[in-house]
């Protein structure tokens, strides 16, 4: 409430000619304000709020208001086709508001866009949107990315900053009790293990310790990488990847088999949490605080943060991150990074009677002060302009809420909103551990080229449809099937590769890779 009100003294007066509108009039779009409906769905702000600090300011320094008309909160999201409950209940309505922000939207415009449902935008920018022709200039590859099959643009993307995601991540002061040194190579890391195991490294007595854990299991397949495997070829778990200019998918692979074969027998030793399927999200808060785990594989900046908040409870805790192993064939990979381009963001409705007011609108937010705004939320509210740069108070940096999440309560970081990050956002609560991470992985060299995804047409589309749901199921049946030791990869593999070819899975390949040429050979 107190922020709210923050915000209305400034929007009630004086303030008009403070700093946070030095010169908004620059960024009027229309002498009168206009107002626009929009729905917008996210998991983390079902609908989208007027009185959203940040919206205030842009309506004020644009004129655009935005109202919201979002049908259905409900942000489910279905893992296999990629598209929102909430967007097929708007479509089934008929309705389309003026502007359609969400997570996961780019397969469905890029389909429902060329069928009339959405606007085009690729002259619209041309013609008034002169901060996301400069962007889109200057990065080919992404327009490339988020085009339909029509090559016609129908979305402007959530687009994140900064490379690094997650790394590995390894108690160091366990590796100081035993005696050991900080592994370098697969083998050297199994030992590691074992001994964190066995070796009481918690000193309370008990062999309670959890080698390997995760409180998203995917990053146990994510090990298969230490066996010269793939998981996934992009930031999205059990993703396509791009091999030698084909696309293929991970789960199809002799490395993979290879490390789901080792990774089982990891899980059978006691390597691996026993209930890394089912722990869920709270895996690290616990495991860590209770000084029970000792290897994750998770986000630079929160991981680290650890290192603070457990100083005063686990004597001599240390977590820091290590360099990815290396392989049996000696690759130190860092397979998760960053994505410079997210499915999420913001389209046109096809009814949207102010199309060109509502480009200018898109492109405020990456103006300079526009994506300020989206980053770091209301000057004198959140932040203050130092030497030119926008720095967070001591206040919101330091009142123990997480960052992230004060920032989506007034409106800023939203990624159903169309916006380029700005990474310095996060460096300013990322600690010195975090820091001191992202420096080694930088020096190393690990990370690697990412999967962007394709836009089908009608005919590919219609084959991925029929053929990917079921293959997907029965891949991910099988993967947690041989981890939990029902059946054995190595025997099965035949099998199972013969299975995949019997559910369309070179159907598939043939439509990905079709559409894959079209998309960045142009
Ligand atoms: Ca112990």
């Amino acid at each position: 409430m107190r922020r709210i009100t923050l915000v209305s003294a400034l929007m009630a007066g004086t303030a008009l000619s403070g700093p946070a509108f030095a010169d908004g009039h620059a960024h009027k779009i229309v002498d009168e304000p206009l107002e626009l409906t929009i729905q917008m769905n996210h998991a983390r702000y079902p609908t989208y709020k007027e009185d959203w600090p940040v919206e205030q300011v842009a309506r004020e320094m644009t004129g655009i208001h935005l109202i919201d008309q979002t049908v259905g909160a409900n942000t489910r999201t279905d893992e296999n086709t990629g598209k929102t409950e909430a967007l097929n209940l708007m479509l089934a309505t008929g309705e389309i508001p003026d502007i359609v922000g969400s997570s996961r939207l780019k397969d469905f415009v890029n389909q429902y866009g060329p069928e009339g449902a959405f606007i085009g935008l690729n002259d619209l920018i041309e013609e008034h949107a002169p901060n996301l022709k400069a962007y889109f200039d200057a990065r080919p590859e992404i327009r490339s990315a988020i085009s339909a099959a029509n090559g016609e643009m129908y979305y402007i993307p959530y687009l994140p900053d900064g490379k690094y995601g997650r790394a590995y991540f390894i108690r160091t002061d366990w590796l100081n009790a035993l005696g050991l040194e900080t592994p370098e190579t697969v083998e050297e890391l199994e030992e590691v293990l074992l001994a964190f195991r066995d070796g009481d490294p918690n000193g309370n007595g008990l062999k309670d310790e959890v080698p390997y854990f995760a409180r998203q299991w995917p990053e146990l397949i994510r090990l298969v990488t230490l066996w010269d495997g793939r998981s996934s070829g992009s930031d999205t778990s059990h993703d396509f990847y791009v091999d030698e200019g084909m696309v293929k998918h991970p789960y199809a692979q002799e490395g993979y088999r290879d490390g789901i074969s080792n990774l089982a027998r990891w899980y059978a030793e006691g390597l691996v949490d026993a209930e890394v399927f089912t722990r869920g999200s709270s895996a690290r808060e616990y495991l860590l605080s209770e000084n029970l785990g000792g290897m994750t594989h998770d986000w630079f900046a929160s991981t680290a943060g650890y290192n603070d908040s457990l100083a005063d409870k686990v004597n001599g805790f240390e977590f820091k991150a290590m360099a990815p192993p290396a392989s049996v064939s000696g690759v130190r990979m860092e397979e998760h990074r960053r994505i410079p381009i997210k499915p999420d963001g913001w389209a046109i409705g096809y009814t949207n009677e102010h199309p060109v007011e509502t480009i200018k609108y898109f492109d405020f937010w990456f103006s300079e002060e526009g994506r300020r705004l989206a980053n770091f939320g209301v000057e004198g509210l959140t932040y203050n302009m130092v030497d030119g740069e926008p720095i967070f108070t001591e206040e919101f940096l330091t009142n123990g809420k997480p960052v992230n999440n004060q920032l989506y309560e007034i409106g800023s970081q939203l990624q159903a909103r169309g916006y380029f990050q700005d990474y310095n956002y996060e460096k300013q609560w990322s600690n010195k551990h975090a820091l001191e991470g992202i420096a080694l992985y930088d020096e190393g060299d690990y990370l690697i080229d990412q999967f962007l995804g394709v836009a089908f047409n009608e005919k590919e589309q219609k084959v991925y449809d029929r053929y990917w749901p079921a293959i997907r199921d029965y891949m991910l049946e099988r993967q947690q099937g041989w981890i939990l030791g029902n059946g054995d990869v190595m025997t099965d593999w035949d099998a199972y590769a013969a299975t995949l070819d019997k559910m369309g899975y070179q159907d598939v390949l043939e439509v990905m890779n079709s559409a894959y040429t079209r998309q960045y050979n142009n």
